[in-house]
């Protein structure tokens, strides 16, 4: 084995590059894992756009083949196919020990390590990895978006017959579109403002109406049941609007600036019996769901890659995801 990898790294506004870097030395409870699939997610972006103020590693969604243990891992072996969840639990806080993981953040995670998954190889501690099989490395690398669209799904908790509207149709928007129609959605609808290739897949996932803006809508109920937001903040004001009663509103998304404070109607809120519910996918906690839902192609994992690409061709994923949005659907770099 070489002693040194290409590693690519960010700082805003947008500059990218790949530089020759040591290979990372295993320790303790953490393993090296030979990096095959990294997805781009909206996360990089927010990185390169203004998170960045110094040069970073990059790179969450990965998937790879185990390539040296530590002392002390015992879940994985070498030569063991992985997808690392991209943050995970203790098992030992207050919230752990209380039964509910998923408010945990507190277990060893990779980020912020001088390099991530936009590499040839990465170094992750053992809570984040996990084994799967019988799927290309692009494809189980769609784990943790996909964890994130059925953590909103589960969020907006969809009872068989409910009409749902899909707001933002993103990765995670478009994702949530066949989770919510397994979870027994009645009429999905999603928005989507000009055509592309984001309208055609969210028909092909099983949205049933697509809506060119919210001013037009016209549903069958008069409103909807649930709707999942991953879309600005301004568009949960939006939902609001047309929630039937006792409706349920799930959110996913950051925000900066002025545009992370909004404003709706408390009284319709009230007289409606609206819930709104946040949901935030860390720790990463329904990886082997998933992994299950695109083994049994109960989830069609290929038709969301629209690009794969090398890692030294990341600088240019950054900027087609940047400028050409609509035609973008999931962009895999394979280091
Ligand atoms: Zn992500
Ligand atoms: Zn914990």
């Amino acid at each position: 084995m070489s002693k040194t990898m290409q590693a690519a790294f960010v700082k805003a506004p947008f500059e990218v590059e790949c530089r020759e870097v040591p290979i990372p030395t295993v320790k303790e409870g953490w393993a090296l894992v030979k990096v095959k699939a990294c997805g781009v997610c909206g996360t990089d972006m927010h990185i390169a756009r203004s998170e960045a103020t110094q040069w970073q590693g990059f790179g969450h969604e990965v998937a790879g083949i185990i390539a040296e243990v530590g002392p002390g891992v015992k879940n994985v072996k070498e030569g063991d196919t992985v997808v690392l969840e991209s943050s995970s639990y203790c098992g030992v806080c207050d919230q752990c020990r209380n039964g509910r993981v998923d408010l945990c953040n507190k277990a060893p995670n990779f980020w912020r390590k001088d390099s991530m998954g936009f590499a040839d190889y990465i170094l992750a501690p053992k809570e984040c990895l996990v084994p799967f099989n019988n799927l290309s490395f692009e494809v189980a690398c769609l784990a943790e978006p996909l964890g994130v669209a059925l953590d909103m799904t589960y969020t907006a908790d969809i009872a068989l017959g409910n009409d749902v509207l899909v707001l933002g149709l993103g990765p995670i928007g478009l994702m949530s579109i066949p989770l919510a129609r397994l979870k027994g959605a009645g009429r999905i609808y999603a928005v989507n403002r000009s055509g592309g290739k984001r309208t055609e897949l969210a028909r092909a996932y099983g949205a049933d109406e697509i809506l060119s803006s919210m001013d037009a809508a016209v549903f069958r109920k008069g409103g909807v049941d649930r709707a999942l937001v991953s879309a600005p903040p301004s568009t949960i004001t939006q939902a609001m609007k047309v929630m039937n009663y006792g409706g349920i509103i799930a959110f996913i998304g950051i925000e900066y600036g002025p545009g992370a404070t909004i404003s709706f109607d408390a009284n319709d809120f009230h007289f409606k019996k609206t819930q709104l519910r946040a949901s935030h996918a860390s720790p990463a906690i329904y990886y082997p769901t998933v992994l299950q839902l695109l083994q049994d192609g109960h989830f069609d994992g290929e038709a969301i890659i629209s690009h794969v690409m090398p890692l030294d061709q990341i600088g240019e994923a950054i900027r087609i995801m940047r400028d050409s949005r609509e035609d973008v659907l999931k962009i895999v770099i394979t280091p």
